[in-house]
C-alpha cells in the first residue's frame, strides 16, 4: 500500500485514486479504526456469533443426516455458462447479480501509466500472444495489434493513446468466464453429472453449507456474501413423497433450532408441458394491463412472465390477484402430483398454505414449489426455497429422466430471525481458567490444562505469571465457569482449589476427584 497523498489501485474499481481520497471516503475513522473495512455487502461473523453459526450448522448436519443426506463441498466458482445456462439468462441473478471474471491465467494486466511501464506491458502482452497464452480468437488478434499500435503512438499522443492502450488491454478475452457461485443448486447438479452419480442406486441425497454471492443492493437480511444450508435429491423417482419428506426434514430442522414462528407455502409451477401454455396465456393477459404496471413488470412479460406475479408493488396487487391462475391449467399429471403432495403433507402433519404467486426466481424449476417465511425479519422474510427442478441434469448434459428437487435456507436471515426471538440455545462457553502463581504451580498448572482438554473442556492457561487477583478478575470478564487455583500450597500438596465464579463457591479437590466433578456438573448442564 502506498503512502498517503500517493496514487495507488482502489481495491473495488481498479481506478486509479490518491490515498488521501480513499481514505476520506472509505474510512472516515482511518486513524481509530484502521484502513479497511469488509466490502459492501460483506460481514465478518465474528466469536460472539460464530458459535450460534456454527451450532446452527451442525444441527443441519445432523437432523440432514438422520434422512439419509450426505455431505457435498462443491468448488465456490464455476463456469458462468453453468449458472447462464441452469438458472436461466433473464433471471435477475444471472443478469444483474453475478460476480463473474476472466480467468486471466499467467497474463497480468494492470493499469500502466508511464511510457516505461507501457512499454512494458505492451512487451508482456505480444510475448504472451506468441506464447499462446492469450487465446487465439479473432478479436484478440485485433486488439493484440491496437495495444501495439498505441503503444507506438503514446510517446507522440500522450493521453488519448494512454487511454487507448488500457482499453484494448482490459478487453483483451484472456480465458474463461468464471463466476462465483450464486447458489449451489447448478453446482450441484454439475458434479452429479461429472461423477456419473446417476449410476448409485436409489435417490442420491446430498446437503451443502456455505457462502454464495450475488451482487444485490444490501440491507436488513440481504447481503452481497451471505450464507446457505441446502440439500438435494437426484435420481429416477420423482414421487411426492420425496417433496414431502424433504419439507418434513426442513420443518424438523426449523423446529430443532428453535425457529417456529414459520409458514410453509407451496404451488406447482406445472412442467414443461403445460407451463408454456400458461405462461402464454399470461403473457396476452398481461399485455393487456401492460400500461398500468410498473417498468420492471412491463419488461418481465416478455423475458420472464412468471416473475411479474413476485411484484410487491402495492399498485400491481390487484391486477396481479385477477390473472390466470397456474393452477387451472396444470395438465393432469402435474395435478395428480400436486394434489399427492397435499396428501402426503398431511400425512406428515405439514401445516402449509398455498400461494399460486409462488414462483420462484429461477428458471429451472418445475412442479413443486416452496418458500418458509419466519418472523422478525421485515421484507426479506423468506428464510428457504426450493422446489423440483426435472430437466435440469438433462439440460446440463446429464442422463436423460434424472429428476431433482431441493431448497436451500439462508443462514444470515435464519439466524437473524432467531435472534430477534431472543430463544438462543445455551452454547458452551469457555469453561475453566487456570489461575497459576509461582515457579511450582506452572508445570502442574500446564498438565492439569493438557488433562481437561483432552476430556473436552475448553481451558484458558495464562501464559505469564499473575497476581491472583488479577487472574480471578480476568478469569470473570472472560465469562469464565470456573477459575481453578493453583498457587505453590496446592502444587505441594497436589491439591486443586475450584471457585465457580457465578457464586465464589470453593472447595479443594484431589486431581482425580476434580475430573470427576467437572464431567459431572457438565453432564448436568452446569
Ligand atoms: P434463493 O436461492 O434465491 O431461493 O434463496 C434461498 C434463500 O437464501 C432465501 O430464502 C434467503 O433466505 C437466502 N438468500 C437469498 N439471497 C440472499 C441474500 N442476498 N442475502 C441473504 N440471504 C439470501
Amino acid at each position: 500500500m502506498g503512502q498517503r497523498g500517493t496514487p495507488g489501485l482502489h481495491a473495488d474499481s481498479g481506478l486509479l485514486v490518491c490515498f488521501d481520497g480513499f481514505a476520506a471516503r472509505h474510512c472516515p475513522e482511518m486513524t481509530e479504526k484502521g484502513q479497511f473495512r469488509a466490502i459492501k455487502g460483506t460481514r465478518d461473523i465474528l466469536p460472539a456469533d460464530s458459535a450460534l453459526w456454527n451450532w446452527f450448522e451442525q444441527t443441519a448436519r445432523d437432523v440432514f443426516e438422520t434422512y439419509g443426506f450426505r455431505d457435498i463441498r462443491l468448488p465456490v466458482f464455476e463456469e458462468t455458462v453453468l449458472f447462464a445456462r441452469s438458472i436461466g439468462e433473464e433471471t435477475d441473478v444471472v443478469a444483474k447479480e453475478m460476480y463473474t471474471f476472466e480467468d486471466r491465467g499467467n497474463v497480468h494486466v494492470g493499469y500502466p501509466q508511464t511510457v516505461e511501464e507501457i512499454v512494458r506491458s505492451n512487451e508482456a502482452v505480444q510475448a504472451a500472444w506468441q506464447a499462446g497464452r492469450i487465446p487465439r480468437t479473432f478479436d484478440n488478434e485485433l486488439r493484440v495489434g491496437l495495444i501495439q499500435n498505441a503503444c507506438d503512438r503514446v510517446s507522440e499522443e500522450g493521453a488519448p493513446a494512454l487511454l487507448r492502450f488500457i482499453a484494448e488491454l482490459h478487453a483483451l478475452d484472456l480465458g474463461d468466464s468464471i463466476t462465483l457461485r450464486p447458489e449451489a443448486t447448478a453446482g450441484s447438479v454439475r458434479a452429479y453429472i461429472e461423477h456419473g452419480m446417476h449410476t448409485q442406486p436409489g435417490n442420491v441425497k446430498l446437503y451443502y453449507i456455505g457462502p454464495m454471492f450475488r451482487r444485490e443492493r444490501p440491507q436488513k437480511g440481504r447481503y452481497r456474501q451471505f450464507y446457505q444450508v441446502g440439500a438435494e435429491v437426484l435420481g429416477p423417482s420423482d414421487a411426492p413423497a420425496i417433496d414431502a419428506e424433504m419439507l418434513e426434514m426442513l420443518l424438523v430442522f426449523f423446529d430443532r433450532v428453535g425457529l417456529t414462528k414459520t409458514t410453509l407455502y407451496i404451488n406447482s409451477i406445472g412442467c414443461h408441458e403445460c407451463r408454456p401454455k400458461y405462461v402464454e396465456r399470461l403473457r396476452e393477459e398481461l399485455r393487456k394491463v401492460k400500461e398500468q404496471l410498473g417498468a420492471d413488470s412491463q419488461r418481465r412479460i416478455e423475458t420472464n412472465t412468471l416473475r411479474v406475479l413476485d411484484s410487491k408493488l402495492p399498485h400491481e396487487q390487484a391486477i396481479i390477484e385477477k390473472l390466470p391462475r397456474i393452477s387451472e391449467h396444470l395438465c393432469d399429471a402435474c395435478r395428480e402430483h400436486f394434489a399427492k403432495l397435499k396428501e402426503e403433507l398431511k400425512l406428515r402433519n405439514i401445516a402449509y398454505q398455498e400461494n399460486w404467486r409462488l414462483v420462484r426466481g429461477l428458471d429451472y424449476y418445475t412442479r413443486t414449489t416452496f418458500e418458509v417465511t419466519a418472523a422478525g425479519l421485515g421484507s426479506q422474510n423468506a428464510v428457504c426455497g426450493g422446489g423440483r427442478y426435472d430437466g435440469l441434469v438433462e439440460l446440463l448434459g446429464g442422463p436423460a429422466g434424472i429428476k431433482g428437487i431441493g431448497f436451500a435456507i439462508g443462514t444470515d436471515r435464519a439466524i437473524l430471525s432467531l435472534q430477534e426471538s431472543g430463544k438462543l440455545p445455551a452454547l458452551r462457553g469457555f469453561e475453566v481458567f487456570i489461575a497459576w502463581m509461582g515457579a511450582k504451580a506452572y508445570p502442574v498448572a500446564v498438565a492439569i490444562a493438557r488433562k481437561l482438554r483432552a476430556r473436552g473442556f475448553s481451558v484458558e492457561l495464562p501464559p505469564e505469571e499473575m497476581k491472583f487477583k488479577k487472574s480471578l478478575g480476568l478469569a470473570n470478564k472472560l465469562g469464565a465457569r470456573y477459575a481453578l487455583i493453583i498457587g505453590e500450597d496446592e502444587a505441594a500438596s497436589g491439591t486443586y482449589t475450584l471457585k465457580r465464579l457465578v457464586d465464589a463457591q470453593q472447595r479443594k479437590f484431589s486431581e482425580g476427584e476434580l475430573l470427576e466433578h467437572l464431567a459431572s456438573e457438565r453432564g448436568q448442564g452446569r
